[in-house]
């Protein structure tokens, strides 16, 4: 069911979104390969399994966000050519951005880079039906551009555990191996499965509310903050403050925050916080999420 939704040959149960990419990743590569991460991919900087001295042993090498904070096919084509890497990692939503979209052109654009260098491409797809919510096309036309794909059930779809790695049969085949290495397998697995496929068939379609509720708290914020920033554009399910110029460190403001009612918390560094819209969260929300902010910017 899972492989059919992102148009792939098979997919394998993973017991979180970590492992999921740890497996994918360490079924392309061994130790000491290099893989190009964008520079604020989730594997690089929160998961960090695979690039552990450690552990996976292999070697980030970073391509940036253009201004549409998406990859720059150019800079991935050189990269490949200067470290000869053969696996591309790339996020879609992207969660440190604030939830941004690579859009079908880009994504199709790096494939024909990935060909030319004889490069696989793994999708860190933790927010896959969110970014074809706010791309307004489906999961499989996004991952008919990359060769492996990882997805969360346990995000915005609301199942309490799980993640599904998707991919032909002959990777799948390999990354069950190398999940059984890793110690995934899951015995009873059905009892995963199971709210998996409930999340799959009654919850994707309600994504968009989650869009629409991060845009009409992000519309309520645009042009009203006085110390606090806010990123340009909403395009799926994340927020995010920028406390730069705001005098007060992320974690106080969200203790602040707290006080009134409001859980959010800070991500990255001492400077950004970050709101998640899911199905936990209602359009009142929203509009109250939004005017606690507001009152907190007025107090800064
Ligand atoms: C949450 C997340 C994951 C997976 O996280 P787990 O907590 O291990 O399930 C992977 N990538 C991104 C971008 C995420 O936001």
């Amino acid at each position: 069911m899972a492989a059919a939704l992102v148009g792939k040959e098979a997919a394998i149960l993973m017991p979180t979104g970590t492992f999921g990419n740890s497996t994918a990743v360490m079924t392309y590569c061994k130790a000491g390969d290099t893989v190009l991460v964008d520079e604020e991919q989730h594997i690089l900087l929160t998961e960090k399994f695979v690039f552990d001295p450690g552990f996976g042993r292999l070697t980030p090498v970073c391509y940036h966000q253009d201004s549409r904070h998406m990859p720059d096919p150019a800079e991935i084509d050189r990269l490949l050519t200067e470290t000869g890497a053969k696996l591309i990692c790339l996020e879609n939503s992207h969660n440190f951005s604030g939830g941004y979209c690579i859009d079908l052109p880009t994504m199709a654009e790096i494939r024909k880079v990935a060909d030319k260098h004889g490069a696989a491409i793994h999708l860190d797809g933790a927010r896959l039906f969110h970014a074809a919510a706010g791309l307004g096309v489906t999961a499989a036309e996004i991952c008919r551009y990359v060769d492996s794909v990882m997805f969360c059930v346990s995000k915005g779809l609301g199942a309490p555990v799980g993640s599904l790695l998707c991919g032909s049969w002959d990777f799948c085949g390999r990354a069950r191996g190398t999940r059984k290495l890793l110690g995934g397998v899951m015995r009873q697995g059905g009892v995963v499965a199971a709210p998996a496929i409930y999340a799959l068939e009654h919850n994707v379609a309600r994504l968009q509310e989650d869009i629409d509720n991060a845009r009409l708290a992000h519309g309520m914020l645009r042009g009203k903050l006085k110390k606090l920033g806010l990123q340009e554009e909403v395009q799926t399910n994340i927020l995010m403050l920028d406390l730069t110029n705001a005098g007060i460190l992320a974690g106080d403001f969200c203790a602040r925050a707290k006080e009134k009612g409001l859980f959010i918390r800070p991500v990255r560094n001492d400077y950004r916080v970050r709101l998640v819209f899911y199905k936990g969260i209602t359009r009142q929300n929203a509009v109250d999420a939004a005017n606690i902010i507001l009152a907190l910017d007025s107090e800064l």
